[in-house]
């Protein structure tokens, strides 16, 4: 009978999963049967998939590819007439500053204005989430960057001032990301780190410049710029906005930055903290219509305290003012002093509709701006930046279709939308209740807190959500599943996760470098003349052009052989979906750190083809147009 039931509901289950893909729009990836295995589970919410057909170039790919390397071979005829660069950054906030780091390191000619005279000093945000020290570790800055913050596992909710629970990342059980944690870096010190790498790739930001109008034609773009009361032009390519949510560049392009503000204001301070608690947790305080938030900066030299402004005033902060409206949201005895910056500020929800102008293009608070609530807002922008960078270079470098870059707004735009969502829903949720419902919170919260974050889940939940791990983009012609056995393992568009190699090694150690990775997989143990064999292709997959780095991991018949990556955890298998004793499969994993293109075989050929799709590989196009036309 037990056995009955769990039948039935793992068929309900199933069918459930089927239709609700159907009703969102988004049917699930189909799989295919492996070859040798009896498909009773097909039924099952499996699709069996038609029988695959080696790819072949469709005219209109060969047409675009060819446009593609004539216009790169075009640009270099052009080149007495080459603009004064090839990306033009405008801001130099953590998105501008990140965009132009990476775009950089690809060798991208790239210039950087920003109207301010010097780096910022004051620090607006101070969360880094997990997903962004991933993006650190990719180009080689995530020792420099942790050294500049405080790791935080827990949030700790308190109401009228009695603690009732919280959030423990302890219990996330996030086996795929090594910095299960929140790091409490200023702002400011991560422009610092961002600026000291940009300034070894050789760029300094022109500071005093501020850009004054733009225009553009379909070869490039004239920004007008202000520079010491002279005007002065800068032609480029391409241009990158990051001049945060008062932009001039989203105002020259006409968009509309449709939205909202919240009534609400708050009064913020960087001091030191004199109070009951230590000065290592990330605290809430909720007490009626007040919310008071503690974050730990230096230790007990600074740190971040925030309260709703009830006051009236709109001068400069009185930190005496700023106190007294603390100690009530807090219930608890607080004294501040040395104050390092203070601030009133009021949050605003607003979001363009496209993120691309012809050869402009969006990135950060420019594009999206939210509540704080979360700490999403940075960390959104700086992965905004990480997903232009790489296809900007593409196009430029190695002949990728223009098209690529489309998929920047049709890829970032539905995070954008999704991150101000859940800020909304987590600001009204905790700092927007009044009233019946601030009442509601400080009487039943104790009890309903406390009982819901007794159980594991609540916090894999919420570190999944505000580590940004979870962030996938649609499938498309440039995030590919080829070819699926199992629904284990990142899909295309998924973040590729990390994973235990062996002893000495973990997968991030092989995805670094902020460019593309091929990596084979075999869970089937390898004989030397495979191995030779895999090399081999891999070896032709780097000598096809562009900046792609090839890997080969799994488990050997032979020898040690220091062509393969050896596997001595089954972790890696598991994180990237080979659960069957002989599976193989092959990944294409972009710079930005997610899956681009996945076969559960090790079909190069296939591989090959997509490579050019992705990122042209211009030598690869007539090889290929030939082979199509034949
Ligand atoms: C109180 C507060 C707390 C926050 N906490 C968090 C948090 O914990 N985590 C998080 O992820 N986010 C947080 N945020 C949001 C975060 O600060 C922003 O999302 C982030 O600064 C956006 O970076 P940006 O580079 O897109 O824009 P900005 O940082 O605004 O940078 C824009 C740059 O462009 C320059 N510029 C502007 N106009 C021009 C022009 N015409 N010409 C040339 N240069 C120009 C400016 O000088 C500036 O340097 C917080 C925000 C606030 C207000």
């Amino acid at each position: 009978m037990g056995l009955l039931i769990i039948a039935l509901v793992t068929v309900i289950l199933l069918f459930a999963r089927r239709f609700w893909a159907w009703a969102r729009r988004k049917p699930l990836p189909q799989i295919a049967v492996r070859p040798g295995t009896k498909g009773f589970v097909n039924g099952l919410g499996k699709v069996k998939a038609p029988a695959r057909v080696t790819p072949v170039l469709t005219a209109v790919e060969v047409d675009e590819w060819r446009c593609a390397a004539e216009a790169a071979e075009r640009q270099g005829i052009e080149a007495g007439l080459e603009p004064d660069c090839e990306v033009l950054v405008v801001g130099a906030g953590p998105s501008g500053l990140m965009t132009a780091v990476l775009l950089a390191r690809q060798g991208v000619k790239v210039r950087v204005i920003d109207k301010n005279a010097g780096p910022a000093t004051e620090s607006r945000a101070f969360a880094v989430q997990a997903r962004t020290v991933e993006l650190f570790r990719n180009i080689g800055l995530a020792d420099e960057l942790m050294g500049r913050g405080v790791v935080t596992t827990e949030i700790k909710f308190h109401i009228k001032g009695k603690p009732v629970g919280g959030l423990d990342f302890d219990r996330a059980r996030a086996a795929t990301t090594p910095y299960q944690f929140i790091l409490m870096a200023p702002q400011a010190e991560i422009e610092d780190v961002l600026l000291r790498d940009l300034e070894r790739q050789g760029v300094t930001v022109e500071r005093g410049t501020r850009l004054v109008s733009l225009s553009q034609t379909d070869k490039q773009v004239v920004a007008t710029v202000r520079q010491n009361d002279r005007e002065r032009v800068i032609s480029a390519r391409y241009v990158v906005g990051a001049d945060g949510s008062r932009s001039t560049v989203r105002e020259q392009l006409g968009l509309a930055f449709e939205g909202d503000s919240y009534t609400q204001r708050y009064l913020l301070a960087d001091c030191q903290v004199d109070w009951p608690f230590d000065h290592s947790h990330f605290r809430i305080f909720a007490n009626g219509r007040r919310i008071g938030l503690f974050l730990p900066l230096k230790g007990s030299d600074v740190s971040r305290v925030m309260v709703t402004d009830l006051t009236t005033g709109d001068g400069p902060v009185d930190l005496g003012e700023l106190q007294e409206e603390l100690r009530v949201a807090m219930n608890v005895p607080v004294t501040l002093t040395s104050p390092v910056w203070t601030s009133r500020y009021q949050v605003h929800i607003r979001k363009v509709d496209d993120y691309r102008s012809g050869r402009v293009f969006l990135v950060g608070d420019t594009a999206h701006i939210h509540s704080p609530a979360g700490g999403q807002g940075m960390n959104t922008g700086l992965h905004d930046a990480a997903n232009l960078a790489w296809k900007l270079a593409a196009v430029q470098r190695t002949g990728a279709a223009p098209a690529l870059l489309d998929s920047y707004d049709q890829e970032r735009y539905p995070i954008g939308v999704q991150v101000l969502r859940f800020s909304n829903r987590l600001y009204k949720l905790s700092a927007g209740l009044r009233g019946w419902r601030a009442w509601v919170r400080d009487t039943f919260g104790p009890f309903m807190i406390g009982r819901v974050t007794a159980a594991p889940l609540p916090h894999r939940k919420a570190f999944h959500r505000l580590s940004q791990i979870g962030i996938a983009y649609e499938p498309s012609r440039y995030n590919v599943n080829e070819l699926l056995y199992s629904l284990k393992g990142p899909l295309a568009g998924h973040r590729a996760p990390d994973a235990r190699i062996n002893a000495g090694r973990q997968m991030f150690d092989l995805l670094r470098g902020y460019r593309l990775h091929v990596v084979a997989l075999s869970r089937k143990h390898l004989t030397e003349a495979e191995i030779t064999e895999l090399t081999a292709q891999l070896n032709s997959i780097k000598a096809f052009g562009g900046n792609v780095a090839t890997h080969l991991v799994g488990r050997v018949e032979c020898r040690r052989d220091d062509r393969v990556e050896h596997v001595d955890s089954p972790q890696v298998f598991e994180h990237y979906g080979l659960t069957d004793p002989e599976s193989q499969a092959l990944y294409v994993i972009r710079p930005d750190g997610h899956v681009a293109w996945r076969m559960d075989t090790l079909d190069f050929e296939s591989c090959r083809r997509f490579l050019v799709r992705l990122h042209g590989g211009i030598a690869a196009c007539e090889e290929y147009r030939l082979a199509a036309v034949a």
